[in-house]
């Protein structure tokens, strides 16, 4: 699904992404770990193309999406993106932030667009939220919104970066649970997150970032059991 060549980003002369050759498969829950940073929200925001690499190649698809002749807007509707602080429109009510996107890249009509989104909120149980305004939320609330609001895109992969590290500790189960039941649902996810119980119960293969280079991966398992790199078991070391 995604294939990442040589990927290089430089901001100036700082080398942030120093060569990242890397395969995702469809259906992949893949975990990415590292030192702040070390590169990880660059790494996925260059994914979508929120980042402009600076060498290498992109594949998504089957197309090099970084390639000049390429409508990012029609790929990036296939990437649902979640951020660690939410991005809703404060201005917007729950239902106009979820059905913003989709109906103005003329993907459902609005009445289709809300009918999903209350379906999508009845899912997690905010149906009664529809009206309300970002401010109105809890934490947990706002991000699992989030959520919807990129499932509403019918994306083919989602990436979270960080999704539960601005939550009040009470709210993160909620968030990793729906994070759970969509790797269950068969989604391909790309996660950067510092929960290792999620890493171990949910992700196919965990990633360990170091200086702008994937250093070391490996099934859940293996990678906490066995890290090799000394980095690795450094890092490991001071988090678990
Ligand atoms: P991580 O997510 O692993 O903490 P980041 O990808 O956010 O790491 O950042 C990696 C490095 O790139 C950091 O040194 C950060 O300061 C730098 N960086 C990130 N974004 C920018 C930017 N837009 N302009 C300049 N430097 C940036
Ligand atoms: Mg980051």
């Amino acid at each position: 699904m995604i294939v990442t060549k040589n990927l290089k980003k430089s901001f100036g002369n700082l080398m942030v992404l120093n060569g990242i050759d890397e395969t995702i498969q469809k259906g992949e829950k893949v975990v990415v770990i590292g030192p702040s940073g070390s590169g990880k929200s660059t790494f996925l925001r260059c994914l979508n193309l929120l980042e402009t690499p600076t060498d290498g190649e992109i594949w998504f698809e089957g197309n090099n999406i970084t390639d000049k002749k390429t409508d990012i807007n029609k790929i990036r509707r296939k990437m649902g993106m979640v951020f660690q602080q939410f991005n809703l429109f404060p201005h917007l009510s729950v239902l106009e932030n979820i059905t913003l996107a989709p109906v103005k890249h003329g993907i459902m009509t609005k009445e289709e667009a809300e009918q999903k989104a209350m379906v999508l909120l009845k899912r997690i149980g905010l149906s009664e939220k529809a009206k309300s305004y970002p401010n109105q939320l809890s934490g947990g609330q706002k991000q699992r919104i989030a959520i919807i609001r990129a499932l509403a895109m019918n994306p083919d992969v989602m990436l979270f970066d960080e999704p539960t590290s601005a939550l009040d500790p009470e709210m993160v189960g909620e968030v990793l649970d729906l994070m759970a039941q969509l790797a269950e649902e068969g989604m391909t996810m790309v996660v950067v997150t510092h929960e290792m119980r999620f890493a171990q119960k949910v992700a196919t293969r965990v990633l360990f970032m170091d200086e702008g280079k994937i250093v070391e991966q490996n099934t859940p398992d293996a990678f906490f059991e066995n890290p090799t790199h000394p980095r690795l078991k450094e890092f490991l070391s001071k988090i678990l």
